[in-house]
């Protein structure tokens, strides 16, 4: 039997967030409490106009300081493309890749938006098109969607269900900048890397039957979902990356223990019965059968 095999993928856009170290502790958890598990590392390093320099060793100190150590070395993004163009290689040869030239302006005219505030859903202008025209620009590629339901059991939220054609449309696997996406490069990764188990935050939760159906295309079963609530802030909204007390290294540099960080995170994740401060030695003594988290509301005392 396979063992667990998580992973914490952060992108290198800034320090350590509570939220990241929120997931980063869940999937250390996971794997560490299983016999065998492993835990593994992957800096999210694809979308290169976004990395911010120094960013992906500041988040390593950052994930050392709290104590979680990942097995193997370290894995990043921008030196995978290889995997990436193969993976576009195997779904194009089963006719499912296209090339688009729209323009967002294009697809405005035409969509809509399911539920205000919601991604467009593309309209399929360039579905039926020949791929050998005169493109008005560098075209993105996009993978043909199935009109049909994809559902899964995710660890902590449960059911969930969606129709990509209707909710979200063929959508894109490498950008018209030639950049991958998030959507297919996650799923190669993770299929790579063996992984079983994918922890990470709620605003992820809709992207998942995308990569669920990207995952079967490439021929693979899906790993399992855990999509655990985002860190809120003292008036429960979603912490932004500006909030004070938002980062690990803040944290640190107020002089707050990594065992009080840790306390409150495994409380909120539900591995321990108090947000009393811990070791992670103490983490793996805990008995909770499975991941209960609820959303974990930064401590005013964080906040500076
Ligand atoms: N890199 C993504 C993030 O930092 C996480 C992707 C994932 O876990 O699938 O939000």
């Amino acid at each position: 039997m396979t063992s667990i095999v998580t992973r914490f993928a952060p992108s290198p856009t800034g320090d350590l967030h509570l939220g990241g170290a929120y997931v980063a502790l869940a999937s250390w958890w996971l794997a560490r409490r299983a016999p065998a598990g492993r835990y593994l590392l992957r800096m999210e390093d694809i979308d290169a106009p976004r990395v911010v320099a120094g960013s992906s060793e500041r988040i390593v100190t950052d994930l050392g300081w709290l104590g979680l150590a990942w097995d193997e070395g370290m894995v990043a993004q921008s030196e995978r493309l290889h995997l990436y163009a193969a993976a576009i290689d195997a779904l194009t040869a089963r006719g499912l890749v296209y090339p688009c030239d729209c323009s967002r302006a294009d697809i405005a005219r035409v969509a809509s938006a399911p539920h205000a505030g919601e991604e467009t859903v593309y309209p399929g202008l360039c579905r039926d098109r020949d791929p050998g025209r005169a493109m008005k620009r560098a075209p993105a590629l996009r993978v043909r969607v199935p009109d049909e339901e994809i559902s899964f059991d995710d660890g902590v939220a449960g059911r969930f269900v969606q129709n990509c054609a209707r909710d979200v449309g063929d959508f894109v696997l490498r950008r018209g900048d030639g950049v991958y996406a998030y959507q297919l490069v996650v799923v190669v990764d993770d299929l790579d890397m063996g992984v079983t188990d994918v922890v990470r935050g709620a605003d992820l939760l809709a992207s998942t039957p995308r990569q669920i159906f990207l995952a079967r295309m490439l021929g693979a079963e899906a790993p399992r979902y855990h999509h655990v609530p985002l860190v809120v802030d003292a008036h429960g909204e979603r912490l932004a990356k500006r909030t004070p007390g938002a980062h690990v290294r803040a944290l640190q540099e107020a002089g707050i223990p990594p065992e009080e960080i840790l306390g409150e995170l495994a409380y909120a994740l539900g591995i321990t019965p108090s947000n009393a401060p811990c070791s992670l030695g103490d983490l793996l003594a805990s008995t909770a059968p499975q991941l209960a988290p609820h959303p974990l509301r930064i401590p005013p005392r964080w906040i500076p």
